[in-house]
């Protein structure tokens, strides 16, 4: 498959096809399950800040609510397509069931690239966006949240719009919302850390200390940045991080052998997780090209950024150290891919079991805004901890257990579970 024909939905049917048969799943579940269950398309017209309107493309899809009201994330990405929110939308599913929280799978999207978008403009089109989905998103029925290039601000605009239509006060209706306004402590941190929680129980099993090791990381958005956080909290180095280049149109690596340090890179960042190459350059680090730092030799892996990095071309450039790889990042590994890490013995954590965090954390979100009542973020992180590891070992003896690849076990029990629940309440 290569990076041009590359089609996240046809991957992700291909998984679940795979694992749907190893389940022995019946013709209509398998039907229901590989497409799904409601899609919205839809224009949105913006007036923009010189008077002219530009109109938008807007998506929500909902792909399977037999377990609770759906839930994901909305993306601003100017190569979003009807299939990658339909691939995302069933990875949500797979991802809220392998948790097991009382939720189903959408997703959500807008075809722009917010870096050409002043704010208001921005507030205008997340306005919008809600505009056309009004009675068929909310608390009950599908609860969006942030995803890549869309953060806190765009939630508040968006609530904003679907409180003001519905004329009542809603803050159920979305997650990853400020703190103070209905947000949750720990929400921004909690898909990077999430991600390390099960890096730790993985290096437990591997029988490897985490000070003993070095990762490279793909993407330095929200999740890449707090899972670097925690990751050296537990005395990791970071050898390696790429980012994508706005001017450049093109992702760089940056390298620093002895480690990079977190903060230094925060402060040359932008709002998208975009590093200055010439800042960098100055602070020392050395600047490679985008796919660097697949070849780094390093013991862990974290693709942090977007889907169909890791694939048939880019997995031959991978180091005979690495040992681990954790998916930050939604659908970075193609099946080639994923048979390159079966053969080579390398331990995956999948992507839909790796992020989960940050769909627990909106839960729990979801869960005070409703009651109005709101937790410490020890609280809320210590809980975060107790699901993501219970999960983690759910799929890892499974794995042990039946000789299955990680990611096939992770999905038999997601899988499973969505099955269970469509037919417990008649549907198939
Ligand atoms: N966008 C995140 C994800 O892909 C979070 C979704 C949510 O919190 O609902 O998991």
């Amino acid at each position: 498959m290569s990076a041009n024909s590359f089609n996240p939905y046809r991957m992700a049917q291909r998984q679940f096809d795979g694992v749907a048969d190893k389940l022995e799943l019946d013709e209509a579940t398998r039907s229901l399950l590989r497409t799904p269950m409601r899609e919205y398309q839809f224009s949105i017209p913006v007036r923009m800040d010189d008077g002219s309107v530009r109109v938008f493309r807007g998506f929500r899809i909902q792909h399977n609510d037999s377990r609770g009201p759906c839930k994901g994330g909305i993306r601003f990405h100017p190569q979003e397509t009807e299939d990658t929110v339909r691939a995302l939308a069933m990875w949500m599913t797979w991802k809220c069931a392998v948790v097991d929280i009382p939720l189903g799978g959408g997703k959500g999207g807008i075809i722009c690239d917010p870096h050409d978008l002043s704010l208001r403009e921005q507030e205008r089109l997340s306005r919008g966006w809600v505009r056309q989905l009004a009675r068929n998103v909310g608390p009950l029925s599908d609860v969006p949240a942030p995803d890549v290039m869309t953060n806190a601000q765009h939630m508040l605009w968006m609530l904003d719009e679907f409180e003001a239509i519905h004329g009542q006060k809603l803050p159920g209706f979305i997650t990853g919302k400020p703190v103070g306004m209905g947000g949750s402590l720990g929400r921004t941190e909690a898909t990077g850390y999430g991600l390390i929680y099960m890096v730790r129980e993985a290096l437990r099993e591997l029988d490897i200390r985490p000070e003993d090791t070095k990762a490279s990381v793909q993407g330095f958005g929200n999740v890449a940045q707090y899972a670097i956080e925690l990751y050296n909290q537990l005395g990791g180095t970071v050898t390696c991080v790429s980012s994508w280049n706005q001017s450049d149109q093109c992702s760089y690596s940056f390298r620093r052998a002895d480690g990079v340090q977190l903060e230094e890179l925060r402060g040359i960042t932008d709002s998208f997780g975009g590093i200055d190459k010439g800042r960098a350059r100055e602070l020392g680090y050395e600047v490679l090209d985008g796919d660097a730092w697949i070849s780094q030799d390093v013991d862990i892996l974290l693709p942090c950024a977007l889907e169909n990095q890791v694939n048939a071309e880019t997995v031959q450039g991978i180091s005979d150290r690495v040992r681990l790889v954790a998916e930050g990042a939604n659908g970075p590994t193609t099946p080639e891919a994923d048979a390159f890490f079966a053969d080579r013995g390398i331990f995956v954590i999948p992507d839909f079991l790796a992020n989960a965090g940050g769909v627990t954390c909106s839960y729990f979100e979801q869960v005070q805004s409703n009651m109005n009542y709101f937790w410490s973020k020890d609280e809320v992180l210590g809980k975060l901890d107790d699901k993501m590891t219970t999960a983690f070992h759910a799929v890892s003896d499974l794995s042990r257990r039946r000789k299955l690849y990680m990611r096939d076990a992770a999905y038999v029990i997601a899988i499973g579970r969505v099955a269970s629940a469509c037919s417990d309440r008649g549907w198939v």
